[in-house]
């Protein structure tokens, strides 16, 4: 299913783009929940952490490495969050996988 994320993969739709490589893409989530708070998503179109396979082995690790990258490059020296809404339940808007990373405040736990 196309998403808004596959129009800024291809460059239709503008985003804050914090890091690019052939499989992922981190680029800032347009209504901040933290002081920092980006995207990192795989460039081909997975829905969503339900249903993964070992095919997706190589992307998803790779979004990951980038998230911690990228969080790093961000100065989040004292740690953030990770998440993957998922699903329905999950609350999920977007159909397309993204791990949001948030940080640069204290985050509560648990989450709603
Ligand atoms: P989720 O509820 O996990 O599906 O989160 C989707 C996220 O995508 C939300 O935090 C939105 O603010 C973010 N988002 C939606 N459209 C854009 C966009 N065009 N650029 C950046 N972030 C977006």
């Amino acid at each position: 299913m196309s998403s808004v994320f596959s129009k800024i993969i291809s460059k239709e739709i503008p985003a804050d783009i914090l890091y690019e490589d052939d499989l992922c893409l981190a680029f800032r989530d347009i209504n901040p929940q933290a002081p920092v708070h980006f995207l990192v998503i795989p460039k081909n179109v997975i829905e969503s952490m339900a249903g993964l396979t070992a095919e997706d082995e190589e992307v998803v690790g790779r979004c990951l490495i980038v998230a911690s990258r990228v969080a790093a490059e961000q100065g989040l020296v004292n740690g953030y969050r990770l998440i993957a809404n998922t699903l329905e339940d999950g609350g999920q808007e977007v159909p397309h996988l993204h791990f949001h990373v948030l940080g640069g405040r204290k985050l509560r736990w648990p989450p709603g």
